[in-house]
């Protein structure tokens, strides 16, 4: 395995801002995440984004989270196993953890199938309630 810290500092830095930008959305797409970015480096490409995510994404160091409406991948800052809820209406995910709750109950009415993924539940949020 190549480390990417020798002799490559400039997708280092990309790879770091990126990070920080992720911190700040908690879930976000390549796209978001490129319009966020270049606030800072408004030269970034598409391409440097894709290509850093990837990275990040293959080493675990960030996760995936559901697609948007659109299809497109979210990343995930939390790159441990959650649960997620997803706003229907403003299409925003919050980190939730029920898997262990509903496992049992989900197991028992699927008579004896095994569950390996996580869930998604979708409602509003909200803000999405009030209007
Ligand atoms: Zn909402
Ligand atoms: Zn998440």
């Amino acid at each position: 395995m190549v480390d990417y810290k020798i002799g490559n500092s400039r997708q280092t830095k990309y790879c770091k801002a990126l990070v920080e930008s992720l911190t700040k959305m908690g879930h976000a797409t390549n796209l978001e995440l490129l319009q966020d970015l270049r606030q800072l480096y408004p030269n970034l490409s598409a391409t440097t984004v894709h290509r850093a995510t990837a990275r990040l994404a293959s080493r675990d160091q960030i996760g995936i989270a559901p697609a948007n409406k659109r299809g497109s991948t979210r990343y995930d800052i939390n790159s441990s196993q959650h649960d997620h809820f997803l706003c229907q209406a403003c299409d925003r995910l919050v980190d939730i953890d029920i898997k262990d709750q509903l496992q049992p109950l989900l197991e028992q009415s699927l008579k004896g199938f095994s569950l390996s993924s996580r869930l998604t539940i979708a409602g509003r949020c909200h803000s999405c309630q009030l209007t």
